[in-house]
């Protein structure tokens, strides 16, 4: 495709400025190598500037009323939904979606930035009665501050909505470090937040890498929330570097998710389930299934229905009508996808389709691997613990309903499971006894509602949810206030 492009910069304290260095690094396109844009390298002095930028700019902002927040937000939603087309073609160029998958990326956003929009009228506290006489009780969420916010490539639009919408709602300032994969479109993003209205230095972009931007930015004494939506060794990282200042850390980490197929499920449906949460995205979604745990009694039958679905998808460009898959991410993504491959087949996995970087028809020109299933195998095996993040999935076979929840929870991860079954007894004890964050009923493992908390259990988080109202309690810190109007001196928990 023929593309303009261009040269971007930081926007700090409401200026377009470079990085402090003068250094720049390119984004390309996954699909085809093509350049997408030229940004700036920025380091520990841009980010500093950043925060002061951002903690100056909180005093106003935190006292602006918060249906007047909520507004800048509404502005933003009917912005994105205006350029939805144009950022879901940047976003399949830069980031290698298929449109659809794309438009829905987007639509997360414009879904989140209303919502959120209607939280600046209700942000609700509680009353409740007091102990003592002539006294009233009441807790509200405060603002807390600079929010650092560090994202992830596979969702880039999505994603700083699901931070940025109720950061600000809540009355708090942003520093935003885009993934290094996908600057445009944090770009993109920040430049439709200043168009609606939201006022300088209220959010900041700074670009860069993980090891200078984003620590930094974990680390910096004023930034009292990090908010990062990456793997499982980030958030770990993370954790440790804002240990010093005892920050609120929100951590949203990698998955290794599971569908459980029974005897009794509709197969067709669960096959349909499996390749869209297995395949869409080039299997680069952390809810991605990259585990079929299926009864013996229909492993062979579903096996076959996959490799067939598997075999008949189409690797493109995801802005070409006929794409199946895009690309996956970069080339070192390729090769891990790869040695994962290698691994299966070294542990003894049947490599039923895929295993293969594609070539042909201008796929060497990006980064493209076939969908890849694996048969038999073993619950422990490193292929079916280990995220791989690419078009790869396992498939598990177990005896009955009990050894397929043992299977689906016998991992580190806790982020989307899914089961397939016409039993709504064994529905419902699946839904109780499934340890995700996330469970689907005859449905695959994707697809979330930004109305509902997301998130995960066990490690792939720490306890918290972006989305819904849970999102809250990570950028808002509850006060409770008491106000005694008996005109004398009352004690509580004071024996009078
Ligand atoms: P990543 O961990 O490599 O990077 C995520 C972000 O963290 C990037 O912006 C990166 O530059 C930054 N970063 C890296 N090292 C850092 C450090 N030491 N300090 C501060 N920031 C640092 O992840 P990725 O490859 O961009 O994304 C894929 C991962 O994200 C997968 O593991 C996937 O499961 C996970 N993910 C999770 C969810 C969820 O909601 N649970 C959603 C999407 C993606």
């Amino acid at each position: 495709m023929a593309v303009e492009t261009k040269t971007f910069q930081n926007f700090i304290g409401g200026e377009w400025v470079d990085a402090v260095s003068g250094e720049t690094f390119e984004s390309t396109s996954p699909a085809t190598g093509e350049l997408i844009g030229i940004f700036p390298k920025s380091g520990a002095d841009d980010v500093d500037r950043a925060v002061e930028a951002a903690t100056s700019a909180y005093e106003d902002w935190r006292l602006v009323p918060a249906p007047a927040r909520g507004e800048i937000l509404y502005r933003f939603g009917a912005l994105v939904r205006e350029y939805k087309d144009e950022l879901a073609l940047l976003m399949s160029r830069e980031m290698g979606k298929v449109l659809p998958e794309a438009g829905g990326d987007v639509q997360e956003a414009i879904d989140m930035s209303f919502y959120m929009a209607g939280e600046g009228r209700r942000l609700f506290g509680q009353t409740t009665p007091s102990e003592l006489p002539d006294k009233f009780n009441m807790s509200v969420r405060m603002p807390i501050g600079v929010i650092g916010v560090i994202t992830p490539w596979n969702f880039p639009i999505a994603i700083p909505s699901w931070k940025i919408a109720p950061a600000l709602v809540c009355g708090n300032t942003v520093v935003f470090k885009p993934a290094t994969d996908t600057p445009a479109l944090g770009e993109r993003f920040v430049e439709l937040l200043v168009e609606a209205g939201v006022p300088a230095g209220v959010v900041n972009v700074v670009h860069g890498g993980g090891a200078a931007v984003g620590d930094r930015l974990v680390r910096h004494p004023d930034v009292p929330v990090i908010t990062l939506t990456g793997s499982r060794e980030t958030g770990v990282a993370v954790l440790k570097a804002a240990a010093d200042h005892l920050k609120h850390v929100h951590l949203e980490l990698g998955g290794k998710n599971a569908i459980v197929v029974l005897d009794d499920a509709e197969l067709d449906l669960a096959a349909d389930g499996i390749i869209w949460s297995a395949f869409g995205t080039s299997g680069q979604r952390c809810t991605a299934a990259s585990r079929v745990v299926v009864h013996e009694r229909v492993y062979g039958e579903l096996q076959s229905k996959l490799v067939a679905a598997a075999e008949r998808m189409r690797l493109g460009p995801g802005w070409e009508a006929d794409t199946d898959i895009g690309p996956v991410i970069n080339r070192s993504a390729l090769e891990k996808i790869h040695s994962y491959t290698e691994i299966g087949q070294e542990e003894g996995a049947k490599l039923l389709t895929g295993g293969e970087v594609a070539t042909g028809n201008g796929l060497d020109q990006g980064f493209f691997y076939r969908p890849t299933i694996f048969a038999d195998v073993e619950p422990e095996m490193r292929i079916a613990q280990e995220e791989i993040f690419g078009p790869t999935t396992a498939l598990i076979p177990v005896k009955d309903f009990d050894d397929a929840i043992r299977v689906a929870n016998g991992i580190r991860f806790g982020l989307s499971s899914s089961i397939f079954t016409r039993d709504v007894n064994r529905a419902f004890r699946a839904m109780r006894d499934l340890q995700t964050g996330i469970t689907y009923v005859n449905a695959g493992t994707i697809g979330a509602e930004v109305h509902l908390p997301f998130g995960g259990m066990k490690e792939t988080g720490n306890g918290h949810r972006e989305a819904g109202q849970a999102a809250l309690d990570v950028f808002t810190e509850w006060k409770s206030i008491y106000v005694d109007y008996s005109g004398k001196l009352q004690k509580a928990q004071i024996d009078t």
